[in-house]
């Protein structure tokens, strides 16, 4: 019989209880890529911090295991040294990022909220990649026009990872495909927003669900029809949309 120990450590492992939503055909699919490729190759680090945002009330909002480790693995892939975050809440996705730049590697990060981020920053900083992150309070959209208004910012970013209010998503975009580099690489996460994308008009949806729901469905048309862009949405998580600057 399992001890109270391991019952809580059972929870903590199990993705229901931090509240992800699975896209696959059955959870027990979903429970099956996370127990065999990704949390025996999950960095303590970030095991740890996944641990710490399970306790907090939003922990809703985290990225998933199996995200963090599709986002370490593409970044890497594609060498990033200079890249950027909007929306950080406890720093899950930030970690994987900071983790698969080089020493040198740089992420501006951007939220609203600086009390999130500093409960998982204790982790980060033990992890010996808090020297990599450049972490702004405020509202995103600002600060990305602070940063277009310098030319040598342009084409400069590497990666951006976008993971933040959906309803200003298409001035993200209007705005960082200026800041990405020709080559370079933009996530937008959350582009089948809990499958909702597909629902009928009068589904049962909660109400944050179907606020955004015009937002993110309006997001991925102009995506598609950019010619700006290539792009590849994928059924990770609650669905990423990368798109690579081609002009
Ligand atoms: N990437 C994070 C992770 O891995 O845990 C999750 C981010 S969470 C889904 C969304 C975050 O966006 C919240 O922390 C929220 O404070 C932040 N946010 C909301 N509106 C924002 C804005 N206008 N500018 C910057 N951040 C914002
Ligand atoms: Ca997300």
């Amino acid at each position: 019989m399992a001890t109270n120990g391991e019952d809580n450590q059972n929870q903590v492992s199990r993705h229901q209880e931090v509240g992800h939503k699975s896209l696959l055909q059955s959870d027990a699919l979903y429970q099956y890529i996370l127990e065999t490729s990704v949390y025996p190759k999950e960095p303590e680090p970030m095991k740890e911090l996944r641990e710490v945002t399970a306790k907090h009330p939003w922990n809703i909002m985290t990225t998933s295991a199996d995200e963090g480790q599709f986002l370490n693995m593409l970044l890497k892939l594609i060498n990033a040294k200079n890249t950027m975050e909007i929306g950080v809440y406890t720093g899950y996705s930030l970690l994987a990022t900071a983790l698969a730049l080089p020493d040198d590697g740089k992420i501006l990060a951007m939220d609203i909220n600086r009390e999130n981020y500093e409960l998982g920053l204790p982790v980060i900083e033990k992890a010996g990649v808090a020297h990599k992150i450049d972490f702004r309070e405020g509202p995103a959209l600002p600060l990305l026009d602070q940063l277009i208004a310098d030319e040598k910012n342009h084409g400069s970013y590497d990666f951006i990872f976008v993971d933040a209010d959906k309803d200003n998503y298409i001035n993200y975009h209007k705005r960082l495909i200026d800041l990405v580099k020709v080559g370079g690489v933009i996530g937008y996460d959350n582009t089948l927003w809990n499958g909702s994308v597909v629902a009928p008009p009068d589904a049962p949806l909660r109400k944050y669900v179907r606020y955004y729901r015009d937002f993110v469905l309006e997001l991925n048309k102009a995506l598609a029809a950019d010619p700006r862009i290539e792009i590849c949405m994928l059924p990770v998580g609650d669905g990423i949309t990368l798109c690579r600057r081609i002009k």
